[in-house]
């Protein structure tokens, strides 16, 4: 099996703005896993809060030596291995993981969904990302979002109720919030999720900061809304430290290093009872098609990564009328684009 790996640079459409920064580009570096003539595409998603880079995942995947293996198919084998090279580098880990995946399933001529025996009926719809701005521009965004019926709104600022009512005039959909940590005391988050209830919130993703566990405790005892852990959960082994905490978890591939690892937090999360949603960074649609196999097992997806960015490299899961629609398409489900060996090969630092 030979490894291909290129660095790239994905440019956003709007400057993603969260509670504590501001970014216009995130780098990404793209895998191939070929073997018997046909390859699997993969991804590493690096957003700066993850503590990996393009230097870390070239320097990780250059460690990553799979030019012995035969069978592809010895998927646990594998991802023991590249386990074992170095601890962390998740992301770096997810586009080999990625990458076997999409390759076993072109192998085997069957979509990776198809290969776990899940009902792409049950997909989730999966909410579309309206960044932090001025009212006013969170009021065109709304717009431009009416093929999605779920908006997805990050708070955390000093004028949430003011970008809540901005949405509020425009559009009645309902909406996810996600403070990414940005409130900072447990009554002015109980108020304000009280509040967001009587606007048609589903859930609140971490509201407050991951550390004050004993305040997220006490905010879930009282909240008339889900609340959903991102930050404070990053693999499986943190899933049973956040039961009493949270009422469900946000899994992200590269949060935890790819579709094997995030069956496996579906499996620990389900079986303690908890919610699950499934979400992504911003990625090509490589990634977020990988992750989209997985949502027949998931409560509510934010599946947005690749709609938010205007140099995708590949073509892969639908959305029709908000709904993530699976294909027959093998392995994960996607294509390259037109021109995507010189789009790579033109990417410059
Ligand atoms: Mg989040």
């Amino acid at each position: 099996m030979q490894l291909r790996f290129f660095p790239y640079e994905l440019k956003l459409k709007h400057a993603f703005n969260l509670a504590s920064s501001s970014r216009t580009s995130t780098p990404v570096v793209i895998t191939e896993l070929t073997s018997d003539g046909i390859t699997g595409y993969g991804e590493a998603s690096m957003p700066p809060y993850l503590g990996e880079s393009h230097a870390s995942a070239l320097d990780f995947l250059s460690k990553v030596n799979l030019s012995s293996v035969k069978n592809p198919f010895l998927i646990e084998d594998i991802l023991e291995y590249v386990d074992s090279i170095a601890p962390a580098n998740y992301a770096a880990k997810a586009s080999i993981d990625i990458a076997l995946h999409d390759l076993t399933g072109k192998l085997a001529a069957l979509p990776c969904y198809k290969m776990w025996g899940l009902n792409r009926d049950k997909t989730p719809h999966t909410s579309f990302t309206i960044g932090i701005d001025t009212p006013e521009t969170v009021k065109q965004k709304t717009e431009d979002a009416s093929p999605y019926t779920i908006l997805k709104i990050k708070l955390g600022r000093d004028n949430d109720r003011q970008l809540i009512e901005a949405i509020r005039s425009v559009t009645a959909k309902p909406l996810s919030v996600d403070v990414n940590q940005g409130w900072t005391d447990k009554y002015y988050a109980l108020d304000m999720i009280l509040w967001l209830k009587e606007q048609n919130v589903l859930f609140v993703e971490q509201p407050l900061p991951k550390k004050l566990m004993n305040d997220a405790a006490w905010l879930k005892q009282y909240s008339p809304l889900p609340i959903i852990a991102d930050e404070a959960v990053q693999t499986a082994k943190d899933i049973p430290l956040i039961n009493d905490v949270y009422h469900g978890i946000n899994i992200k591939l590269m949060k935890c290093g790819g579709m094997r690892a995030a069956r496996n937090m579906v499996a620990v999360a389900r079986s303690i009872g908890l919610k699950v949603m499934i979400g992504c960074m911003t990625e090509t649609s490589c990634a977020v098609s990988a992750a989209a196999q997985l949502s027949p097992l998931c409560d509510w997806a934010d599946l947005d990564g690749n709609l938010l960015i205007t140099n995708d490299l590949f073509q892969g899961v639908e959305i029709i009328n908000g709904k993530i629609t699976l294909q027959d398409s093998a392995g994960i489900g996607v294509r390259r684009v037109e021109n995507y060996e010189l789009k790579i090969a033109n990417y410059e630092k």
